[in-house]
Parts: C-alpha cells; structure tokens; sequence
C-alpha cells in the first residue's frame, strides 16, 4: 500500500534513512576530528577576509550531486566553518582554482 502520509521530501538530508544519518553522523565526527577540529580554509590562509563563523562542517570537494558514491568519502572531505563553507559555495570558481571544489 503506497504511503502518501510521510513527511514531504525536500532535501537530501531528508531523505537519509537512519542507517545513513549515523553513517554521516560518524564520518562527520572522524573528519572533523582529523581536521583538528580547525577550519581548512583558515588553515590554508586563503580567504582571510572572512571571519570564522559559526559551527564547523564536512565540504565536499567533490559534490555530492555529481558524485554520491564519494559522499561518506573522507579522503572528499574538508573541514570548514560556516563562512568559508558559504564561501566556497558562493564563489564556485573562485574554489574550484583553489581545490576547494572539483
Ligand atoms: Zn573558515
């Protein structure tokens, strides 16, 4: 029986079953953990001008959208702050000359 009551999916993290949040929960933490818990980009001295802001996250170099399979990757994972992570995303090709982003 089809089930048209569950949430609305909107985005992916919505969409990640339970198995896959621990999945990405613990990656999360190994990553972050490698990075010394430091944001990559203020380590690389590159986009100085922005403040560190708020929490630190996994970027993927590789997006997810074209490359799912390296998602849980950490060898595709950087640890970044809130403003780089925004920076990254905003100036695409900015990042992409930088490595940022693939
Ligand atoms: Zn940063």
């Amino acid at each position: 029986m089809p089930d048209g009551n569950g949430p609305v999916r909107m985005t992916d993290e919505i969409e990640d079953t339970i198995e896959q949040r621990k999945v990405r929960e613990s990656v999360t933490q190994e990553v972050l953990r490698r990075d010394n818990f430091e944001c990559q980009v203020h380590m690389m001295q590159v986009w100085l001008a922005v403040e560190w802001r708020g929490r630190l996250d996994p970027h993927h170099v590789a997006p997810v959208s074209r490359f799912p399979e390296l998602r849980h990757d950490k060898a595709n994972l950087l640890t970044v702050c809130r403003a780089h992570h925004d920076a990254i995303h905003g100036h695409p090709e900015r990042a992409r000359s930088l490595e940022l982003l693939a």
